[in-house]
């Protein structure tokens, strides 16, 4: 199964796409945690991308890219994935039909997770994330057991450089910008999937896992 998830930031894309990874046993692959630990091990790219990052900017479509075509060459990815951060541009999405045409297969589903601005502003300006698992927590919606320490692996949380009102606001802008080309290139492969996911995340993975099982053949569930 090869899942993309599509949303503004704080549509909760990596907190799903954690759950459905765990869920279906597959491999996560987010473009941002990719750019975030390159950054942190201060490679070529990472110091390549780190200013587009800290000001909302997408990073130049062939950084980001060719990072994903070396991910893509992993075994793990070969009874499929869920794609979190990536397509985020039309061209993006061409290569990435490109990169899996030549390795014979395709997307099965892109699930675009429908967000309000309301939601979206609450979430990221509150949201904590593990240095270590890049599990995602929340100030006051979803907050650690333990303060500042990952319920998962006990890693340390911290707030992303990004998630700064001014910075949350470029994001938004990036991302509206792109999404409908996006949303039409998708619907009219027929492969999108609208799912109202202002709700908890619980609720939200829900939705998610009712319309894969509902859609399990054609999906390759
Ligand atoms: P969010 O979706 O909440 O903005 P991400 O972790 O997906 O967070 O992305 C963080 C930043 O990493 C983006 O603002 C952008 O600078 C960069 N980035 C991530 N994915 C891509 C991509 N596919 N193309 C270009 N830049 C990207
Ligand atoms: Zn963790």
């Amino acid at each position: 199964m090869r899942i993309i998830l599509l949303g503004p930031p704080g549509a909760g894309k990596g907190t799903q796409a954690i759950s459905l990874a765990e869920e279906f046993n597959l491999p996560h692959i987010s473009t941002g945690d990719l750019l975030r630990q390159n950054v942190k091990k201060s490679t070529q790219l990472g110091l390549r991308a780190q200013d587009f990052m800290n000001k909302g900017l997408l990073v130049p479509d062939e950084l980001v890219t060719d990072m994903l075509a070396q991910r893509f060459k992993d075994p793990d990815i070969k009874n499929g994935f869920i794609l979190d951060g990536f397509p985020r541009n039309i061209h993006q999405a061409k290569t990435l039909d490109n990169i899996l045409k030549e390795a014979n297969t395709g997307i099965d589903a892109v699930i675009y997770l429908d967000t309000s601005e309301k939601v979206i502003i609450q979430r990221l300006s509150g949201r904590l994330v593990c240095k270590n698992c890049g599990q995602n927590f929340h100030k006051t919606n979803m907050p650690p057991k333990a303060d500042n320490l990952c319920d998962k692996c006990g890693g340390q949380l911290y707030q992303r450089q990004d998630d700064k009102e001014a910075t949350i606001m470029a994001r938004l802008e990036v991302y509206r910008k792109e999404v409908s080309t996006l949303i039409e290139y998708y619907e009219e492969k027929q492969k999108l999937y609208r799912i109202l996911a202002d709700e908890e995340a619980g609720i939200v993975l829900n939705r998610m896992l009712q319309l894969l099982k509902e859609r399990r053949d054609s999906l390759k569930v």
